[in-house]
This record gives C-alpha cells, structure tokens and sequence, in this order.
C-alpha cells in the first residue's frame, strides 16, 4: 500500500503557502531479480485560496523491492497564471505492509 503525503506549495502570484493533494496511479509494473518494480505516475491540481491562480504538479516514482522507494522525480510545477514563481515541494511516499 502507498501514501503521499500532501505537499506543500507557495502561490508564485501572491506567495500564499497551502497544500496540494496528490493523486497517482500505477503505469507499469515489471519483473526484476529481486521482484516487481512499480512505476507510479502522480498528478495534483490545487486553487490558490487568495488569489485564485490554479497550481499544477507532476511527479514519478518507482518501488523497486517491494515496500522501497528506489527513485522519485522532482516535482514539476506550472500555473494557470504562468507566473513562473509557484513552488511544491517534492511528493513524501510512503510504502506500508498491508
Ligand atoms: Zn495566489
């Protein structure tokens, strides 16, 4: 089972600090000599409550032996504003034994 943690993001208009919640998937699972790896692929949309700028986030990870997080990608960030200026801090995953 994995959880990500809410990120926490700054409004590249107004420098309001909220969080972002992630949503993610499994793209692709594949066979290697210690088991599966998992490919995740996460996306977060969230409205800036100040100022209305709309962030948007990107991210991908793999789990590679089960319950390890054996790489994460930065986070990828853009605005409806395209001020350039946004921030979110890169996703937290966790893995837990069912
Ligand atoms: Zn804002």
């Amino acid at each position: 089972m994995v959880k990500i943690e809410p990120s926490k993001c700054v409004c590249g208009e107004c420098r309001k600090e909220f969080y972002m919640e992630w949503e993610f998937e499994i793209v692709d699972v594949s066979e290697r000599p210690q088991g599966e790896c998992v490919w995740y692929h996460g996306e977060g949309e969230q409205e800036c409550p100040k100022c209305g700028n709309i962030l948007y986030g990107g991210f991908s990870a793999t789990e590679y032996p089960a319950g390890a997080l054996e790489s994460n990608s930065k986070a990828e960030v853009s605005d409806s504003m395209e001020t350039g200026k946004s921030k979110i801090n890169d996703p937290v995953i966790r893995f837990f034994d069912i």
